[in-house]
């Protein structure tokens, strides 16, 4: 096991893998930028470095300051969390280059992923079924993107190969407005992720968003943890999970789960990824593959028992799986709202100072979050704040719980969308279950104030 690790994140998840170091008995170093040096868990820090000012490029982005962070701390290795370089390849080759370890897959691996042409293109080599459309990139020639077009359908969607965070995406209805469609998300993608290669799917009406949780090791094993419903989405974003995903078949999560874990042997994947699908009438549809930790992993976590952050962390070190797919079961049900620092029905961000925090408790709760009362959110960064969860025997003990956790929590000084939260949590079709990927949309529309 590694003796000391640098964590290039800051915010809840930052914490976490701190959390997970401790119960590990690994040091962890904490870096941060001007804007967090009063964050609790870099005061609580064995060892902590500030690399640069509040913005993210010269920060939590700024790969020479953070290689150097764990040079002068001699880290071994270094866990990326989420977001910011998580996904950079570039970024685990230059940590790999300079002798540290990265925690999450080979830079080949998150390359291939990174772009969702090339992640398709994997997929349908691995027997992974995907969302009808254009087989790669789409051509310059206007005709022939109407021939594809027509051949896979109206409506389609148009997506950025670099694509992610529910950005560089637009849906086409009819072939008049589809040259347009295509011209605009290119430019789009060229200036949002250098990259301004485009493909096109067929745009599923009323699909439910599932995804499937994996872990593999460095020899071949891999195996995965169920599934998550992360259908609940405002803008491409997810605001809510659950896991297991409600009124789906076990046998078809078994069947899309062995797919996966059967890509992932033949790319020769490590560390903790995600395999996300939309589920339409029965059948699952590959979109894109994450391949870092989640922000939802902590579903997953309550209802398998497994500290996925902790897992990414041993076999990074060159330890095997501690189990096989037979040992892991799913049990009872559990929800995770995220706490986002923002107007609940209009979404303005709400950064500012904390003058109250009141944490929720109980049988089958836990919090995973940063904030502290006087804490002072920064403006500079996303707007989520934490992440309540519940677990329960069935759904409707996790939908209790989760009701009686967001009545007790307080947060004052600034506005959460903890009051959506509470909405949500008794409206009758999503108390039912398996609302798709539009119902939070209309809802909001319904429900404007
Ligand atoms: P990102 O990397 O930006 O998260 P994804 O490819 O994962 O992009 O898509 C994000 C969300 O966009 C999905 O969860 C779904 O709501 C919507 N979406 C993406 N592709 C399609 C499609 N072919 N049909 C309908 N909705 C889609």
């Amino acid at each position: 096991m590694f003796k000391k690790i640098l964590i290039a994140n800051r915010g809840e998840i930052a914490l976490r893998i701190q959390r997970a170091c401790r119960e590990l008995g690994v040091r962890a170093v904490m870096v941060y930028s001007e804007a967090d040096r009063d964050a609790k868990y870099v005061r609580l820090a064995e060892e902590a470095v500030c690399i640069g000012p509040a913005a993210s490029n010269l920060s939590y982005l700024n790969m020479p300051a953070i290689i150097s962070a764990a040079e002068v701390t001699d880290a071994e290795a270094i866990h990326p969390g989420y977001g910011f370089l998580s996904e950079n390849a570039d970024f685990a080759e230059r940590v790999e280059k300079s002798g540290f370890q990265f925690i999450g897959p080979t830079p080949e691996s998150i390359r291939i992923m990174g772009d969702k042409v090339s992640a398709k293109q994997a997929m349908i080599r691995a027997g992974v079924p995907c969302v009808p459309g254009s087989e790669g990139e789409l051509p310059d020639d206007p005709a022939q993107v109407r021939k594809i077009a027509k051949s896979v359908g109206y409506p389609v969607i148009i997506k950025a190969a670099g694509g992610g965070g529910g950005r560089g995406m637009r849906v086409v209805h009819t072939e008049a407005a589809l040259i347009n469609a295509v011209a605009m998300t290119k430019a789009e993608a060229g200036a949002a992720f250098g990259n301004p290669a485009v493909y096109m799917e067929k745009f599923l009406q009323n699909p439910r968003h599932i995804e499937i949780q994996i872990l593999a090791d460095s020899f071949k094993n891999a195996v995965y943890l169920g599934e998550r419903d992360c259908s609940m989405q405002r803008r491409h974003q997810k605001i809510l999970e659950e896991a297991p995903a409600p009124g789906i078949n076990r046998k078809l999560i078994e069947r899309i789960g062995e797919r996966c874990v059967s890509a992932c042997k033949k790319m020769g994947y490590r560390g903790a990824g995600t395999f996300e699908f939309l589920y339409e009438a029965g059948e699952f549809y590959f979109i894109e593959m994450n391949t870092r930790v989640q922000v939802e992993h902590p579903v997953t976590e309550m209802v398998t028992g497994i500290d996925i952050v902790k897992t990414q962390i041993m076999v990074a070190a060159g330890e095997k799986l501690p189990f096989t797919q037979r040992q892991i079961t799913i049990s009872g049900h559990a929800i995770e709202c995220r706490i986002n620092a923002e107007d609940p029905f209009k979404f303005t961000p709400s950064p500012g100072r904390i003058t109250t925090w009141h944490a929720p408790g109980g049988p089958g709760v836990r919090v995973d979050s940063h904030i502290y009362s006087n804490y002072f959110v920064p403006p500079y960064y996303d707007s989520m704040i934490g992440k309540l969860i519940v677990h329960g025997d069935t759904r409707e003990q996790a939908l209790a719980r989760m009701r009686t956790a967001l009545l007790e929590t307080a947060v004052e000084g600034i506005s959460t969308n903890i009051p959506l939260h509470r909405e949500l949590m008794v409206d009758s079709k999503f108390m039912a279950g398996g609302t798709n990927i539009h119902y939070l949309e209309h809802w909001l529309e319904q429900h404007k104030r």
